[in-house]
């Protein structure tokens, strides 16, 4: 049967709890065990597709087309795993079908309660994808923070999943913030204190707590919250701001946490190989050179809002031994001056009007002046948009995604004409791609046939296929039927290529996505070329 380790987060929320869980599963798979992750929204949304990536930051998208909170993003990247939409529960997700379940009659004669009914229904749901996957250990991370009103049915299920499984069955991490208030730099354990005082309320008594700090937490302070937790001094582990995130797990590791983890749970240890990801997390300490890429989006002020981007520049990165730096551009305020001093240019994801004018300001530019350039879905939509304004010379082309336009070289897919609900309607998930012979496309990707996710209501229309490849903008990835456009790209360019699918969601530490690769390659190429 399935172990189970159950991490909550106290204090305030923005700690990086999807990367200590993420950074334990990884640390357990890397003794050879079978490991998986869910992530737990206590949010009515019965997925986070509906939501602007301000509320959660983005929305990532999974193989069978989830569109889920991002920390499953991290997940698949530090577990080198596909998950399911099932790895992502939410509280949308629990009521609707206990409320189904109600009108079928399934609990004909019974009060439906929160105790049992919903908490039953989340058992459930986690055992469900302990016995799908058939993993030794599932990392089970509850969103929120103890005391939410939102969370407490979800803490309550996993209270009774201890109950009933027992301690070697089920291990609670707590994570929490160790702040430095004064200017002496004391470390203050209060808040720690009484978020744990919070759990125990609950039923809850953690096993190992993590506190986020500036600095590694002293050892009179790892003393004293183990006394006022009641947990031993080496379950309290430290996680100071790392340079990276990839460095969090090696951190955790030499503090012991993985063998208190095996031993918590009565596992044996098998292999020890963190090899390869130490030698990712090297290459990204040391770059042998820079390269500075812009990104013009329209949520920069949330760099969450991208992280699935700036993962996958940084895995790019670290294959070519280069850093990445990452100049935010919002894309209302875009001017051509500020691509002065940047060697490549990504218009990612977007939805509705605004910023579209910016971006495609931003795409004139990149092509014009010889800029490295890629766009993804959004921004290969703006890319066609583009071209067909100034050199197919349709100077009120556009998308209908804005409103009617004379000339609609970006459609709604026929297939979304007739939809009226909002959610899980895109065109979601991985579907294949045939890259067409010849191209850069083939070059980068190496084969003829391809998969990547996508996330898309609108496509480039086929009425404009045939006069824009005439005017040299090249569509060198279809889908199978060859209805689709999938990738575009320019010849006489240094690097002007975009996707309709999502190429950052396959992104991994050591795969980095072909897309992204070719790219940062030719920043590279252009920063070292300015020098
Ligand atoms: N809004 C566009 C569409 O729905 C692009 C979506 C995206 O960038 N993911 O097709």
């Amino acid at each position: 049967m399935a172990k189970f380790v159950f991490v909550t987060g106290g204090v305030l929320s923005g700690l990086g709890k999807g990367i200590s869980a993420s950074s334990i599963a990884l640390l357990l798979q890397s003794r050879g065990l079978a490991v998986t992750a869910i992530k737990i929204d206590p949010y009515l949304n019965c997925d986070a597709g509906t939501m602007n990536p301000y509320q959660h930051g983005e929305v990532f998208v999974l193989e069978d087309g989830g569109e889920v909170d991002m920390d499953l993003g991290s997940y698949e990247r530090f577990l080198n795993t596909d998950l399911t939409k099932d790895h992502n529960i939410t509280t949308g997700k629990i009521y609707k079908s206990v409320i189904e379940k109600e009108r079928r009659g399934d609990y004909l004669g019974a009060t439906v309660q929160i105790i049992p009914h919903i908490t039953d229904e989340i058992k459930s749901c986690i055992r469900r994808v302990a016995e799908r996957t058939r993993a030794e250990v599932v990392l089970v991370e509850v969103g929120g923070t103890v005391g939410d009103i939102e969370s407490m049915p979800f803490l309550e299920a996993i209270r009774q999943m201890h109950q009933e499984l027992g301690d070697a069955h089920c291990t609670f991490v707590h994570t929490t913030l160790v702040p430095t208030v004064s200017a002496v730099g004391e470390q203050k354990t209060k808040p720690t204190q009484h978020s744990v005082k919070e759990l125990r309320a609950i039923g809850i008594q953690p096993d190992i707590i993590i506190g986020r700090s500036d600095q590694p937490l002293k050892e009179s302070i790892r003393k004293k919250i183990a006394l006022f937790c009641d947990v031993p001094v080496e379950a309290v582990i430290s996680a100071p701001h790392a340079p990276s995130i990839y460095r969090v797990p090696l951190d955790f590791e030499e503090q012991g946490l993985t063998d208190l983890l095996l031993r918590r749970l009565s596992l044996t240890s098998q292999k020890r190989d963190l090899l390869e990801w130490r030698a990712f997390t090297e290459a990204i300490a040391h770059p042998r050179a820079k390269t500075r890429i812009a990104l013009v989006g329209k949520y920069t002020d949330l760099q969450d809002s991208y992280v699935s981007y700036t993962e996958a520049l940084t895995h790019a990165g670290a294959a070519l031994g280069v850093s990445i730096e990452i100049i935010w551009l919002e894309a209302d305020q875009f001017s051509e001056q500020l691509l002065e001093s940047v060697d490549g240019v990504i218009v990612p994801v977007g939805f509705g009007h605004r910023g579209a004018e910016g971006k495609i300001r931003a795409i004139h530019c990149a092509r014009t002046r010889q800029i490295p350039f890629l766009g993804i879905c959004y921004g290969f939509q703006l890319a066609v948009v583009e071209f067909a304004r100034n050199v197919l010379g349709l100077k009120e082309a556009n998308s209908t995604e804005f409103g009617p336009t004379p000339h609609p070289v970006i459609d709604l897919m026929p297939e979304q004409q007739t939809l009226s609900e909002k959610g899980a309607t895109m065109r979601l998930g991985a579907y294949p791609v045939m890259i067409v012979r010849g191209t850069r496309a083939l070059k980068l990707y190496k084969t003829t046939e391809i998969s990547e996710r996508h996330r898309h209501r609108y496509e480039v229309n086929p009425k404009y296929i045939g006069p824009l490849e005439a005017a040299g903008l090249k569509f060198s990835g279809k889908s199978p039927d060859g209805r689709r456009m999938e990738i575009l790209e320019l010849a006489d360019h240094p690097y002007f290529m975009a996707s309709q699918f999502h190429p950052e969601f396959k992104s991994r530490p050591t795969q980095p996505r072909p897309l992204f690769l070719g790219f940062v390659e030719k920043c590279l190429e252009r920063s070292s070329s300015a020098r």
